[in-house]
């Protein structure tokens, strides 16, 4: 059943080669987030390049290779989409946008009470302001001994209406258009990221082999997976994939790169397995490769085939084993 999956997913990941770019660069990110600039809008820098990026990421979502999360909530203009919105505390009565925060201020000396607002100014040093009780004209000198603040209240400077809170109202900073709490869209903002299956999938190298498999047969090729094969030695070993092209063999194996020492080695090995078939091509295919590896490869005959991207690793191959039946075809 599992293999049934991973083969369809690899056919519907070698039908759609952005769908497979994006993949890939999920599973290097790991996840991608937004960013979320006013005038800029929501933004996914990583997916920039990709116009129908959203389209795919709900495929990846659908083959259980990606999962999404709110990341954050945005309030969207109703009327034009845009998230450049301003706030206006305005006047539950009057509508008026000068609906400010202040404070209850009881005179202790005279007894009277009213908000900041009614008491009287005078200027003082350094741009302060000295408070004058408006009932006794007495300064104000120090709180909790000749003043007290009793609490804090939002007082609308045109009318004189107080309230606990203001109404909040948004502006559109992009169409100038007024709404409020009720009509606002208050937008989800996602962020994507990769599951442990998209990321098992790809580091383990099932899905690139199937790839392999599936690019080479739909172009005609007669592939076996996970083929084994008696060398001159008399031993078995295996190929992750065997390509028979007329009357030569092409043996294919993928490797994921776990680091430059471990390469090598590995390289070393698959260099000892090939010695064992005089006459067959082989194609050592990994992520990418450094030139001292690309030179031991040569140097033994082995095709070495990495790339920036899967497609890119494929289209190398299918070039590669082209190449070979073709050479055949001449000698024969
Ligand atoms: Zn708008
Ligand atoms: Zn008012
Ligand atoms: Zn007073």
């Amino acid at each position: 059943m599992e293999k049934n999956r991973e083969l369809v997913l690899a056919e519907t990941l070698l039908r759609d080669p952005t769908l497979l770019k994006i993949l890939e660069i999920m599973v290097e990110e790991r996840e991608i987030a937004p960013q979320i600039r006013l005038e800029h809008g929501i933004e996914y820098p990583k997916m920039k390049m990709f116009p129908e990026w959203q389209e795919k990421i709900r495929k990846l979502i659908e083959l259980g290779l990606v999962e999404e999360k709110i990341a954050e909530r945005v309030i969207e203009c109703p009327y034009c989409g845009k998230i450049h919105v301003g706030t206006r505390f305005k006047c539950p009565s009057c509508g008026s946008i000068n609906m400010i925060k202040t404070e209850i201020i009881q005179h202790v000396t005279c007894g009277f009470v009213d908000t900041k607002l009614k008491f009287l100014r005078q200027p003082k040093k350094e741009s302060e302001e000295q408070l004058i009780c408006p009932n006794c004209k007495v300064s104000l000198r120090e709180e909790g001994v000749d003043y007290r603040v009793l609490g804090e209240i939002f007082e609308c400077i045109d009318c004189g209406r107080r309230a606990d809170r203001p109404k909040i109202h948004f502006i559109c900073r992009e169409c100038g258009k007024e709404f409020n709490i009720l009509t606002a869209k208050y937008k989800a903002v996602y962020m994507y990221r990769t599951t442990d299956y998209g990321v098992k999938l790809l580091k383990s190298g099932i899905l690139i082999r199937n790839l392999i498999l599936l690019s080479l047969s739909s172009k005609g090729f007669q592939v076996e997976k996970n083929a084994t094969l008696k060398g001159i030695s008399g031993v078995n070993h295996r190929f992750d994939i065997v390509v028979k092209a007329d009357q030569s063999l092409i043996g294919v194996d993928y490797r994921p790169i776990a680091s430059a020492e471990l390469q090598i080695t590995d390289l070393l090995a698959h260099i000892a397995k090939f010695m064992d078939f005089p006459d067959i091509k082989y194609i050592y295919v990994t992520d990418s490769s450094s030139e001292s590896i690309r030179k031991v490869a040569s140097s033994q005959g082995v095709n070495l085939v990495s790339g920036k991207s899967i497609t890119e690793i494929l289209n190398q191959i299918l070039t590669l084993v082209k190449k070979f039946k073709e050479r055949k075809e001449i000698k024969a």
